[in-house]
This record gives structure tokens, sequence and C-alpha cells, in this order.
């Protein structure tokens, strides 16, 4: 087998803080035993490479887990896998034997917090771990290219996040916020059967995206919103609320939405810290509702997303509205950060 020069080196858009971001030269890492390489095609700029707040003081590094790739070095005693095949791979991954792991709860495991590949996905090429190798990898089918195979991560834990909210067949959904994650939600909402999806944003160009994509109706964040929700859904407010939006007033427009014996799904982090009032009594005791919050994914929904993306009951390919060069991955989370005419920006290194 040929292995990749070892010598030579490899491009890398190197994260210093906000607004600095550094093309930088470094070696192309090696294949240890158990371990792939990969060269990377495709990475999805997330939300949450434009939080600052929780990148400070981690910094300098290489960005990017939502990646997809060919691999094209393989270490000893890797048997699974050739050179040429193509692949997502997690960057976190469980133990899947702990206390969290063996009660549905991977996301939380000490060993997916850890466990990381080298450098990240804003590189030409990037090292997977054993542990990876064995437990985070997704093969791609030929249908699907390296740039929708980099919404599996992020599909997945939208997912993740609607299973959790208890979301399923004939169930009214209101989506707060339509960015990626949210337009993601009112897709898979449609795709899981859902019988009304109603999305909200201040922004114009983020609700023609949201009913283009399938919702029923996007309305304006400054529209009274648990109102036209009950205008469209016969008199009732939404079974499942889910906040993709972490401001005080959309927590607070959630707890107005969210109809009796339904769910409020947090999906965002609340911006600023803000401590928010519960209303226990108003709205909560004697309604049943329920809150919950998801992070992240496990391997099960992220294979369910592949094949939701394979299948195109997810149309990811419609959300992307920028792919650039390595070079222009600072311009590439700028567009991100500023949240104006853009949706999924892709890096191809
Ligand atoms: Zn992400
Ligand atoms: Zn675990």
């Amino acid at each position: 087998m040929t292995m990749v020069d070892n010598n030579r080196t490899m491009k890398a858009a190197v994260y210093y803080g906000k607004g600095d971001v550094r093309i930088e030269e470094m070696p192309i890492p090696s294949a240890g035993p158990g371990e792939l390489i990969v060269r990377v095609r495709a990475s999805g700029i997330c939300g949450s490479d434009v939080m600052h707040w929780y990148r400070a003081g981690r910094g300098p590094l290489v960005l990017g887990h939502e990646m997809s790739g060919e691999v094209v070095d393989i270490g000893e005693g890797v048997k699974d896998y050739e050179k040429g095949d193509r692949i997502a791979a997690s960057h976190h991954v469980p133990c899947n034997t702990c206390h969290y792991c063996l009660n549905d709860h991977h996301t939380v495991c000490d060993t997916l917090r850890r466990t990381n590949f080298f450098p990240g996905g804003f590189a030409e090429y990037l090292r997977l771990p054993p542990i990876n190798v064995e437990r985070g990898i997704y093969r791609l089918p030929d249908s699907v290219s390296f740039e929708e195979a980099t919404f599996i991560e992020p599909l997945g834990c939208v997912y993740r996040g609607q299973r959790l909210a208890g979301n399923g067949l004939g169930l009214s959904v209101l989506v707060i916020g339509s960015g990626i994650s949210g337009l993601l939600h009112v897709q898979l909402a449609r795709a899981l059967g859902s019988s009304i999806v109603v999305s909200t944003d201040i922004s114009r160009f983020r609700r023609d995206a949201a009913k283009r994509l399938g919702a029923d109706e996007a309305l304006s964040a400054e529209d009274d919103v648990p109102a036209r929700f009950k205008e469209i859904n016969s008199g009732r407010l939404a079974d499942i609320v889910i906040l993709t939006a972490g401001s005080v007033s959309a927590i607070t427009q959630a707890f107005r939405s969210v109809e009796r014996g339904g769910s409020i799904l947090f999906f965002a982090p609340a911006s600023g810290g803000t401590p928010v009032e519960l209303p226990v009594n108003d709205l909560f005791w004697r309604n049943e509702i329920s809150l919950t919050s998801s992070y992240a994914a496990n391997y099960d929904e992220h294979m369910k997303a592949l094949e939701l993306i394979r299948q195109k009951k997810v149309d990811v390919s419609a959300m992307i509205t920028h792919i650039l060069g390595l070079e222009e991955t600072a311009k590439g989370l700028h567009l991100v950060e500023e949240a104006g005419e853009s949706l999924k920006v892709i890096i191809k290194p």
C-alpha cells in the first residue's frame, strides 16, 4: 500500500478567535495502528463554529466537524476500509458501556466529550483515531455527494432532538428560528408526518426558505405567534415547540405556544446566560407539558440522517448557498455569523 508522503505539508484553516482565521501549513498526519487518513472533500460550517464564547480560550484550533471525504491511507490492522472509500466521520464517539451510554444518552458520555479527529474538517487531510474508525464512520452511497454528506451530523442532531421531544405522525410543530437547524427541523417534521409545521424568523430570506422547504406558514418573530398558530391549527397550540433560537423572547414565545400535553425542545443554547422565568403554575402545572433538551447525536441517529438524505426525504442540497475553498474559510465563518442571505456554507479544502 502506498503511504501518504509524510514530508509533505497540507493547508489548514486555523481559528485563533473571532475574525482571526489563518491559513497555515502543517504536516499531513500519518496513519498509526488502527487509524485512517482521510482526504477531506467537504466540511460544513456549523452555527457552533461561530459561537465564540463556546470556543473562547480553546484556540488555536482547526474547526470543522461536519466532514466527508475519501480514505487515502490505512493504518496497520484496519480491515474494514480500503483506499478510495467515500465516508463521513464523527468527530466525537462514545464508549458505549458507561451509565449514560447504556441509558440512551451516548451524547453526554465522558468519552464522547474527550474524543476527536485531528486536526479538524477545515484542513486538506485528517486522521481518524482507532476508536473513531471503530464506531464513527458512515459509508456514503454513490448517490450521496460529499456536500450532502456534510449534513449527516447536523441532521442527526435534529433527528435526536425530535425523537427525544416525541415528535411523530399527526402532531403539530412550531419551529422557532429558521437558520440551518430550524430549516432541518422543518423538513424533518414533514418527513415524520407532522400535521402542521409552522416556523418563525426575523429574516425575510429565512422565512422564504422555510416556506420553500415545506413549512405551512413562516411567521415573523414579531407576529403574535401563539394566536397565529391557533388560527392555522384549528384552535390548538403546538404539540411540539422547537427552540433553535436562544433569546429570552424566543423562550417566552415557546412557553406561550405549547399545547396541553405538548413538549418544548431546547435545541439551542440560551443567549447571554440571562435567567428565564419558568411559569410553572400559569402554564405547566395541570397541563402535562414537558421541557426537554438534546445535544449532538448517536451512531444510529447519524445513520438515520444519512438514510433520510439518500431518500431525499430531507432535501439538503436545497439548503446549500455557498461552496468555498479552504482559503475562504474566514469569509465562510463571517457569512454564517452575520446570518444574512446565506444558509449552509460548505468549505471544500
Ligand atoms: Zn454542528
Ligand atoms: Zn459512555
